[in-house]
């Protein structure tokens, strides 16, 4: 069954990126002690790792599923039962842009579907992330309802620790989201330029995302895609939770196999229904992988057979070496790391409050930190507003000067809440 479910996966993720230069490791957050997790590191180490979806592929092979549901293609299934109504998800005032109000100065990051610009408000002057996918490539890789459900979490959310969506429009080829610049880059960049975190810079992202999913499953919401690519640091060093393509309002538990490999859950994998409780086992994974420097089941060659057999035999084989991990620590990872669903921390009768009451989060006084009172361990060397610095480089192939021309436009019902304000 694993096998057959790797071969389904497509991959949708990031295009790869240059290496990272090992010499600027950042002192501030001191040198890895043994054992080094960059003896381990290969190329593919310090690439971003792709998320992953079956809706990448046909699901109609889905459909005579043992378990007999009712597998429609390209459609997520959701238990009829509905024991704990969430709570109804209140749309933010919006701005309403177009992309003449912007001036596109670079590239942040690309997608499958498209990329992330770095813009200028001729407005207001101030910078802006805008978030472009292509309409035809998001029908292409089935991705509709994701891209639909982006939209519709993120113009829901406020939070400190999470990325602000100002508003969002289409013209005839591309969707387009106006998100605030987040300057400080990726955890993931800090990550492996420092090989590992000490335990107190650990502990201050882990409660700070977790801070950000308590937020989100109050209202409902499973993230699905925790990994330190998807963590920015803000100005001030804060985190803001990024990339809302695979987030979801679900009343119960839902299916749909999408993630990033190393980050799945084992009842993701096994097929299995599952609930909000697959972002606990991620900050599990998130925790063991920002104090080793690697995730729990990496392996050098990229073999996903190997590392789902792995992920389902669960963290009992898992190595903790006392150089990086306190028993704390490793108690709270094993907790959240728990391969049944009604065990795992995060999942139980307390819910959240088991995961902020651990010992590991003693010293956090959760109240000062989502107040963002709490100083940051690390502050991005930012030269001034709309300094891109701490990202790479992309080639710019000039592609924005494609926005916003005409062109054959079938798709755009598929979206009905992206208004046609770019046409002007
Ligand atoms: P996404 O497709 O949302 O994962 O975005 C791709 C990449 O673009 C991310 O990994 C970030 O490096 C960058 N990015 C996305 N949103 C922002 C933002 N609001 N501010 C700065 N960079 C961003």
């Amino acid at each position: 069954m694993i096998r057959r479910m790797a071969d389904k996966l497509g991959h949708l993720g990031h295009a790869s990126l240059p290496k990272v230069d090992e010499s600027d490791t950042l002192s501030s957050l001191g040198s890895p002690t043994s054992p080094n997790p960059a003896s381990y590191l290969s190329q593919s180490s310090y690439d971003h790792r792709g998320s992953i979806s079956t809706q990448a592929t046909s699901m109609s092979e889905w459909s005579t599923d043992k378990r007999g549901f009712d597998v429609h293609s390209d459609m997520e299934v959701v238990e009829e039962e509905r024991p704990h109504p969430r709570p109804k998800l209140v749309s933010r005032p919006r701005g309403v842009y177009r992309l003449s109000d912007f001036i596109i100065q670079r590239t942040l990051g690309t997608g499958s579907f498209g990329r992330v610009h770095l813009v200028r408000s001729k407005h207001n002057l101030r910078f802006y992330a805008i978030k472009v996918l292509n309409k035809d490539r998001v029908v292409k890789m089935k991705q509709v309802e994701h891209t639909n459900n982006e939209q519709r979490m993120l113009e829901c959310v406020q939070h400190p620790f999470i990325i602000n969506l100002w508003g969002y429009f289409q013209d005839t080829a591309n969707l387009y989201m106006v998100m605030d610049f987040v300057p400080g880059g990726e955890l993931f960049t800090l990550l492996r330029r420092s090989n590992r975190f000490p335990d107190p810079v650990a502990k201050f992202y882990a409660a700070e995302v977790a801070l950000a999913l308590n937020h989100l499953h109050g209202l409902g919401i499973i993230y699905r895609d925790l990994k330190p690519e998807n963590v920015l640091l803000n100005s001030d060093g804060h985190i803001k939770v990024a990339d809302f393509g695979f987030a979801k309002a679900v009343d119960t538990t839902t299916w749909t196999l999408c993630g990033t490999p190393d980050y799945l859950a084992p009842e993701v994998i096994g097929q299995q229904r599952y609930n909000k409780s697959v972002d606990w086992y991620a900050l599990g994974i998130l925790i063991y992988e920002m104090l080793f420097g690697l995730p729990p089941y990496h392996q050098v060659e990229q073999n996903h057979l190997i590392l789902y057999d792995k992920i389902q035999a669960g963290p009992s084989k898992v190595a903790f070496p006392p150089a990086a991990f306190s028993d704390q620590a490793k108690d709270l990872i094993m907790k959240l790391m728990e391969g049944d669903p009604s065990k795992r921390f995060g999942n139980m009768r307390h819910g959240a409050a088991d995961v902020f009451a651990h010992p590991w989060f003693r010293e956090v006084d959760w109240t000062r930190l989502e107040a963002r009172e709490i100083t940051a361990p690390y502050l991005p060397r930012i030269a001034g507003e709309g300094d891109a610095s701490a990202f790479d480089k992309y080639p710019e192939d000039d592609v924005s000067s494609t926005y916003g021309r005409p062109t054959p436009d079938l798709n755009g019902s598929l979206f009905p809440d992206f208004e046609y304000t770019a046409i002007s």
